[in-house]
């Protein structure tokens, strides 16, 4: 029998992930089946329950469950502890292995597929929910000038600003009408863009040479990403940052790293 993933999430059926997972195993050379999982949403527990018993290997996980995911492991990597999020889970030895893939997605995206060093930079995280939970300790991990979070409701930001504070670490909160530009990044990981929307944000914080992404992907420019473009800046959206927060549960669960420039490639003509 060829071993079982899945992504579970609610709703889930535009979820790209089969697709890419699918690709990754074809280019590996990996015999694994890899599905879509719509778990109920007051039933999370209990559909991981039945994928464990069926001898499912892994799962991803996606809206609304990665904050349940965090509490049911048996253990936490340290960066999937510090979000307080998981995305990956591993089911082994009869224990339940969590961990948040999401940031090395997204910093790996930025560093590797759009070219931009990090280090030494002023960037700004807009939102304070689970993506941007995830984004913190992989981006200070690169060793940022500075971070500044920015949040609809302050107190969300200044937590995590507590949470994540340390030597040599110059990290701030703000609300948008307090911000203070330019920025060399600014990445968008708030849920505006699932509406249409985008937070108020003022064109000063975007030069000819900030990156803006935002974490939303789609067949159109989020409106982040139009205003961004509008101001001068190079926007890109998080197709990039979903194919590598799966290449690296891939990897964790296959012991392989996909290639992924022509996955996403191939995702962004639409071939795939
Ligand atoms: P959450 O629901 O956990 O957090 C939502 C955040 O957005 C909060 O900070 C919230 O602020 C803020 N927000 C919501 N609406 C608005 C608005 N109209 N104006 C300003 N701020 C707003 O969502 P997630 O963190 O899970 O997801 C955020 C985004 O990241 C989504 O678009 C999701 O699709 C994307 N994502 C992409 C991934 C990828 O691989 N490309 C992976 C994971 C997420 P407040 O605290 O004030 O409510």
């Amino acid at each position: 029998m060829r071993d079982r993933y899945c992504v579970i999430g609610n709703p889930i059926g535009h979820s790209k992930s089969p697709a890419i997972h699918a690709a990754f195993a074809l280019q590996t050379g990996q015999d694994l089946v890899y599905e879509r999982c719509l778990a109920p949403l007051d039933g999370f527990d209990a559909t991981v329950g039945a994928l464990v018993a069926a001898g499912c290997k892994g799962a991803n996980v996606t809206v609304p469950f990665k904050l349940a995911a965090a509490a049911l492991c048996g253990t936490l990597s340290a960066r999937a502890d510090a979000a307080g999020a998981v995305n990956t889970l591993t089911f082994a030895d009869g224990q339940i292995r969590g961990d948040n893939t999401d940031g090395a997605g997204l910093v790996r995206d930025i560093g590797v597929n759009a070219g931009f060093a990090l280090g030494g930079k002023r960037v700004l995280l807009l939102g304070a929910g689970g993506a941007a939970r995830g984004a913190i300790l992989p981006l200070l991990g690169e060793a940022p000038r500075e971070l500044v979070i920015a949040n609809r409701s302050r107190a969300s930001a200044d937590a995590l600003v507590a949470r994540f504070a340390g030597p040599g670490r110059l990290l701030s909160a703000c609300e948008f009408v307090d911000l203070d530009g330019p920025f060399d990044l600014v990445v968008n990981a708030t849920s505006a863009s699932l509406a249409g929307a985008m937070p108020p944000l003022p064109a000063a914080i975007f030069t000819p040479h900030t990156l803006a992404l935002d974490m939303m992907y789609g067949n159109q420019p989020t409106p982040f990403m139009a205003f961004a473009s509008g101001c001068g800046a190079i926007a890109r959206d998080g197709l990039g940052m979903l194919v590598e927060q799966a290449a690296e549960a891939f990897a964790q669960w296959r012991g392989v790293r996909p290639e992924t420039a022509t996955i996403l490639e191939r995702m962004r003509s639409n071939s795939l």
